[in-house]
């Protein structure tokens, strides 16, 4: 699989980057899109990745950082793009509910317009294994604001598996979730304990030998930690990083 990180700050675009996105193009050519934030279509546009190579856009939670990108990419597959493929937008129980609020609420309403293309909307239930266009999904239960439904997502195609944390605070169960991915894609707000409801490298880096997996790559970078990027004992990923599981 093909990975390149579209966006890897925090919710607040430390560092001068973009917000949560990860576009992953799997052996069969299929694309999947985990998160969708405001500031992906230009992220999109700037690494040159076509909107038309997404087929599924996988979210972890309902938090604007993650998820408020999907009115604008929908719009933009029907009036740019002339999209004809299926697009899916696979979530948390209760997805299309959150995301047509959410295009109301942005003026960039969903009902009554004649998409050229079939939108689908998946919920992912807790803790189960999906077939979702290009990939199989499994979610499991993060430590994250609850009324923003989150959860992680393990991903897996040709054979290969990415797990992504989403947006969490340590909980014991993290490297059990993260386990034998090929590639662990984990958030890493803070330099140190800040905050319940997100991680810090500080805690990570004691615990990081328990998540036995492939790769381990840290996103969701706030401004501390995007002025440490490199420097750390572990990898950290910046806007427009392209790797292969
Ligand atoms: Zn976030
Ligand atoms: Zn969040």
């Amino acid at each position: 699989m093909k990975v390149v990180f579209v966006g890897t700050s925090d919710a607040f675009g430390a560092g001068g980057r973009r917000q949560s996105a990860i576009f992953v193009e799997t052996p069969g050519g299929g694309g999947v899109l985990l998160d969708c934030a405001p500031t992906t279509a230009s992220g999109l546009v700037a690494l040159g990745i076509e909107r038309q190579a997404i087929d599924v856009i996988a979210l972890s939670h309902f938090h604007a950082d993650h998820f408020a990108g999907v009115p604008q990419l929908v719009l933009a597959s029907m009036y740019e793009d002339r999209r004809r493929r299926p697009l899916v937008v696979a979530g948390p129980p209760g997805v299309e509910a959150r995301v047509r609020a959410a295009a109301d609420a942005i003026g960039h309403g969903l009902a009554g317009r004649e998409l050229p293309f079939e939108l689908r909307f998946v919920e992912l239930p807790p803790d189960e294994v999906v077939d979702v266009g290009p990939a199989r999904l499994a979610t499991f239960p993060v430590h994250h604001q609850p009324e923003t439904c989150p959860h992680g997502l393990r991903l897996e195609a040709g054979g290969r598996t990415i797990a992504y944390s989403g947006d969490t605070g340590w909980f014991d169960a993290l490297p059990a979730r993260l386990r034998s991915a090929d590639l662990a894609i984990c958030e890493c707000t803070f330099l140190a304990p800040s905050f319940e409801y997100h991680l810090d490298y500080e805690t990570l880096a004691e615990r990081a030998s328990r998540f036995e997996c492939g790769r381990l790559v840290l996103t969701h970078l706030g401004p501390a930690m995007a002025e440490q990027r490199g420097r750390l004992a572990h990898e950290t990923a910046d806007d427009g990083l392209a790797l292969r599981v």
